[in-house]
């Protein structure tokens, strides 16, 4: 990717911008950018430097996310959720070998949720933090659609990120950086692989599988036994399939090393934690017609896959998906093709099991993709035999903490509504008492 069109080759010491900033250490990286830690002289602070490929199709997106960016620093610095979204400080165009890269920067900001999720060892992340976070993001939300009128589109804990009160110190402590020194030995993170493995084959009915089993001679209660046993014993396997495909996917440095806790796996260390929404780099107006393909699969809402017009809803949508998974460690819905199935199939089916039958016919019938899924009766097409399980069962089974689960359930129920009418919007959700208890 560091070719014609493509990243920008940035070493370590070099000077942007008529030498405004200077490099000292790569912070991450995406499908679009490379993202740096640099000194700023001006105003004598460090800050993040997002240098974006420079082909056209980068440069004109780059352009669209910064006239989000702006109107998301102007709008109203006065609403409780402007700090809760990553803001932008300067842009500017650089001129390099592989062509001319649109450069945005931001203030430092640390590691994403994801590398949380990582640190609490895929069990959940404590319900007090998640609490927290949970409650920032939807202020920030809200700013974002009510204010601005934008829809982020991919919020997913990789997008959030967590805010560095001390970052200076950090630097001296941790790197012996101070203003514009850069590192002796300055870690070079060039491993971009991406693996995006998505072809994982799935299996819909899991009771099938069980029903395969020769339990002949055995008696009710041994077969309960062995029913139980197995399926536990698939849960594990597809709980570690998932884990491993996310591994693969992100590639990119998730534990970031601005991790402001260093290390510390004490709960207290929490207690200040505040966070922001990054990566506006797929978000569009609210004003726009929205039909497009959006989202990350795990996050991605039922009117997305059915082709319908979407609203500032799908973020709720995902932001239910990313709470689960904060509490749980595990993806709400993962799901897989089979030679009978698409992956689309299985992921709506997953969403009728887990919420009920209660698409509106705007969405089984009339919508881009409705005939693709549904009968003309508003059935599925493909996948005849749906297992019922509803979200208070599933958070049974994958909560370990299990603390308010009646409450909980009821919070998480309302950004699940498989029709975006009926579905809450942030400011509504805010007010729960799960958030506050
Ligand atoms: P994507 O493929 O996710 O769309 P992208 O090219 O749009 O990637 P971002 O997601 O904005 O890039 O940033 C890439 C990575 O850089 C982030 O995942 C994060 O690790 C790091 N990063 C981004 N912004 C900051 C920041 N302000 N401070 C510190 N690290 C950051
Ligand atoms: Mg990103
Ligand atoms: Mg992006």
């Amino acid at each position: 990717d560091y070719k014609q069109g493509g990243y920008h080759r940035v070493i370590i010491g070099d000077m942007l911008q008529d030498g405004r900033y200077k490099i000292q250490l790569k912070l991450g990286w995406g499908h679009f950018s490379t993202v740096w830690l640099a000194y700023d002289f001006r105003s004598e602070r460090h800050v993040a430097v997002k240098i974006v490929k420079s082909s056209r199709r980068f440069t004109q997106g780059a352009k669209e996310e910064i006239a989000l960016l702006e109107k998301i620093h102007s709008t109203n610095p006065n609403s409780p959720g402007y700090q809760h979204v990553a803001q932008l400080l300067d842009h500017f165009e650089h001129d390099g070998e592989n062509g001319t890269h649109v450069c945005m920067v931001f203030e430092v900001l640390g590691e994403s949720l994801l590398s949380l999720i990582k640190r609490f060892k895929y069990r959940g992340v404590p319900a007090a933090v998640v609490k927290k976070v949970a409650m920032q993001v939807l202020l920030g939300l809200d700013y974002l659609h009510r204010e601005c009128g934008i829809i982020h589109t991919d919020l997913k804990p990789e997008n959030v990120l967590v805010y560095v009160p001390n970052v200076e110190t950090l630097l001296q402590e941790r790197f012996h950086i101070h203003g514009p020194d850069t590192l002796p030995n300055a870690p070079d993170n060039n491993n971009n692989n991406n693996n995006n493995n998505d072809n994982v084959d799935g299996d819909h009915d899991k009771t099938a599988i069980l029903d395969q089993v020769d339990t002949k001679g055995l008696t009710k209660n041994q077969k309960k036994k062995l029913r139980k046993k197995l399926k536990k014993k698939m849960e594990g396997q597809k709980r570690s399939q998932s884990h491993r495909n996310r591994e693969n996917k992100n590639g990119q440095i998730t534990s970031s090393i601005l991790d402001f806790t260093a290390g510390d796996q004490n709960i207290s260390v929490y207690e200040n934690i505040v966070v922001k929404i990054a990566d506006l780099g797929n978000a569009c107006w609210t004003k726009d017609e929205c039909v497009h393909l959006i989202q990350t699969r795990e996050y991605r809402s039922p009117e997305v896959i059915i082709g319908a017009r979407w609203t500032e809803k799908t973020d709720l949508w995902s932001l239910a998906c990313m709470i689960f998974e904060l509490l749980t460690g595990e993806f709400l819905f993962d799901p897989r093709p089979s030679s009978k199935y698409s992956k689309d199939d299985d992921h709506i089916a997953q969403m009728i099991e887990l919420m009920g039958d209660k698409l509106p016919p705007r969405l089984t019938l009339d919508s881009e993709f409705s005939h693709e899924f549904f009968d003309r009766h508003g059935h599925m097409k493909h996948i005849k035999k749906l297992r019922y399980r509803d979200l208070h069962d599933v958070l049974e089974e994958t909560y370990r903490d299990g603390h308010q689960l009646d409450l909980l359930t009821e919070f998480l129920t309302p950004m699940l509504q498989l029709d975006d009418n009926d579905r809450a919007g942030a400011v509504a959700i805010m007010n729960h008492a799960w958030l506050h208890e």
